[in-house]
């Protein structure tokens, strides 16, 4: 009798916490729905790199969910793994390498989701041989896979070299890296440690997108084998204690590079060497590696006035900006990041002009930020609106049909960057345009061979 007594009590114990458990499934799973749903409004699907489940190894375990730093990517649907939110990837790869079972696997999206990203091999090479794109301008953010590839794509490189040794040509180098971010960074390294002949070019200055970041910036990264170094453990650190640790290896290695030099035209002669010709030189290669990244040109609008120094295209120190009567213009999420940022700033009075009736693909953080930074007053948002022109103490804008001006002492334009270079990988060439910049540009006069 006891027995069975304990056997009861015990029995009842379990079904508790069976169906306390039972409930959190449900709940997570209607959560991951409702994810899923959101997803949908935001996007089509992933963009670039993602995620790639095999149901068939998947056991339900959900620690691929939990450890995305961008949130709800993947969700626990019917015990399995999903997408809910592709276009949120943006390549971190913790899900994969976090996976028990190694039931995830890092893809690219399929070319007709990834319209803007470059056609490329596994070994980053374009479909002009011996032009290669490393970096973000490949669809891939995030400085571990910069570097990633940049090493890589140098190693390949001269591994084929090596297989198929041509005489050295006189004022012919082996590679010429354009971009001096980190992909150019850890390419220019890795050819200095293949003993190269090198050359990068840069149009700015060292460190790329890095350098713009605004001040003391925390910069978050995962250990990655750096070219000239080895191992770079730091998972976090600051802006200027990333470039410092560059600029540290760069004195150490006999870095080729020239800065303040902007590539304007590569051509593809009949002796397959690239001519490339910047705006103050020309060089001749035999590999060509674009490490541009993605920030591109700022977009400019032709409006009258545009050229007032208080219009401005990038923004770097919000907190620098102060009681001031401010118009953002654009609907991406670098419009709304900025309006919200300066309108958090004490005594601004921040207007946010799109030319839509709705804002384009942001992400739904923004999206949910936004709102409260309207209700409360913060943010005035004018929909259906394009700036006519840009005066020293106001802003003239169309809205609705009807001109308006309103007092203004500084103007963010925050649309689609254009990327100056195109993405000469012969999509181009196949539809006539660059859907690299989506400027639609014609196709150049003398394409790349
Ligand atoms: C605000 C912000 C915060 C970020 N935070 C993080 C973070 O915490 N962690 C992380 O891992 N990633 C972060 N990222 C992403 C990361 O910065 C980028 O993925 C990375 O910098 C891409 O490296 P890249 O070398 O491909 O391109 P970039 O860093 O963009 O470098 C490209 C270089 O090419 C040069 N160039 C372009 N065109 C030409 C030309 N025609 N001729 C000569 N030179 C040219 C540019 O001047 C630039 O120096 C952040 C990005 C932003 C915008």
């Amino acid at each position: 009798m006891d027995t069975l007594f304990t056997f009861g009590i015990g029995g009842i114990i379990c079904f508790f916490f069976l169906v306390i458990y039972l409930r959190s499934l449900k709940k997570r799973e209607a959560r991951a729905l409702d994810a899923a749903e959101k997803g949908k409004l935001y996007s089509h699907g992933p963009q670039a790199q993602h995620p790639h489940i095999d149901n068939n190894y998947c056991i339900g375990c959900a620690t691929c969910t939990s450890v995305c730093p961008e949130g709800d990517v993947l969700a626990m649907i019917g015990g399995k793994a999903v997408i809910v939110n592709g276009h949120k990837c943006i390549g971190h790869a913790l899900c994969a390498d976090a996976c028990p079972v190694g039931a995830i696997t890092m893809v690219m999206a399929s070319p007709s989701m990834a319209r803007d990203m470059p056609q490329l091999t596994p070994e980053h090479e374009t479909t002009i041989p011996g032009l290669f794109i490393i970096g973000e301008l490949g669809g891939l953010a995030l400085i571990k896979n910069a570097v990633n590839q940049g090493r890589d794509c140098v190693d390949n490189i001269a591994a084929r070299l090596k297989e198929q040794p041509i005489p050295p040509m006189p004022g012919v180098h082996d590679i010429l890296i354009v971009g001096a971010g980190p992909a150019g960074i850890s390419a220019s390294l890795r050819a200095i440690e293949n003993k190269l002949n090198y050359l990068t070019i840069e149009r700015d200055e060292i460190g790329g997108t890095v350098a713009k970041y605004p001040r003391q910036k925390l910069v978050m990264t995962s250990p990655v084998e750096f070219p000239m170094y080895g191992k770079f453990k730091k998972m976090q650190l600051s802006k200027e204690n990333l470039l410092a640790f560059w600029d540290m290896i760069l004195n150490r290695a006999d870095f080729n590079v020239c800065t303040g030099e902007k590539v304007d035209d590569i051509q593809k002669g009949p002796d397959r060497i690239f001519t490339v010709i910047t705006t103050t030189n020309q060089y001749r290669a035999r590999t060509v590696v674009l490490a541009l990244g993605r920030a591109g040109e700022p977009r400019k609008l032709g409006v009258k006035g545009e050229d007032l120094p208080k219009v401005m295209y990038r923004l770097i120190e919000a907190d620098h900006y102060i009681n001031k009567k401010i118009l953002v213009i654009g609907g991406g999420d670098s419009a709304v990041e900025a309006a919200m940022g300066l309108a958090s700033q004490k005594g601004n009075q921040v207007t946010l002009s799109y030319r839509s009736e709705r804002f384009s693909r942001i992400k739904e953080r923004n999206a949910t930020r936004i709102q409260e930074f309207i209700k409360s007053g913060k943010v005035r948002v004018l929909f259906n609106s394009n700036p006519v022109e840009f005066k020293p103490e106001s802003v003239i804008l169309e809205v609705a049909g009807q001109q308006q001006e309103i007092p203004n002492d500084f103007v963010w334009i925050r649309c689609h960057a254009r990327n100056q270079q195109g993405c000469q990988t012969g999509r181009c060439r196949a539809q006539g345009t660059c859907p690299s910049c989506r400027c639609a540009r014609p196709l150049r006069q003398q394409p790349i061979r």
